[in-house]
């Protein structure tokens, strides 16, 4: 499998550069933002993000805010909702909104990297399963 970019978005500034070692480490390509609007801001610039993990609370735009605004301009990014025990609700809320799954804070890094490769796996299955289609109906086309 070609290696995986994601981009992790929590506005702790410590949880994300730990984390995002970590998943490094794990050979994952990481981008990291600290906020909803960064993270928008860097995924109209490098559009072969995959897999977005999202804090659920920011302050600013919050996490369903952000899960928002990334499915309608990119509906095709699997996102992972992170949460704390206080928030479940609001991840569950995320799934409904069409996040991939969401993970309790302080996560595993197991567990995580599990729902990241599962996430990525849907993604490019359905994008394959799209150009597919494209092509079906291209050849299909009477001359
Ligand atoms: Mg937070």
């Amino acid at each position: 499998m070609a290696i995986a970019k994601v981009m992790l978005v929590d506005d702790e500034v410590p949880f994300v550069e730990a984390m995002t070692k970590r998943l490094t480490k794990r050979d994952l390509n990481v981008i990291s933002a600290y906020s909803g609007q960064e993270s928008l801001e860097k995924l109209s610039k490098t559009q072969t993000i995959e897999v977005v993990i999202l804090d659920v609370k920011m302050p600013g735009m919050d996490g369903i805010e952000t899960l928002q605004e990334i499915k309608k301009s990119y509906p095709l990014v699997e996102v992972i909702m992170l949460t704390g025990h206080a928030t479940v609700e609001t991840a569950i809320e995320g799934m409904k909104l069409g996040a991939y799954d969401y993970l309790m804070k302080p996560c595993e890094m197991d567990v995580l990297m599990a729902k990241v490769e599962e996430a990525v796996d849907k993604k490019r299955k359905h994008e394959d399963k799209i150009i597919e289609a494209r092509m079906k109906e291209i050849t299909s086309r009477r001359p």
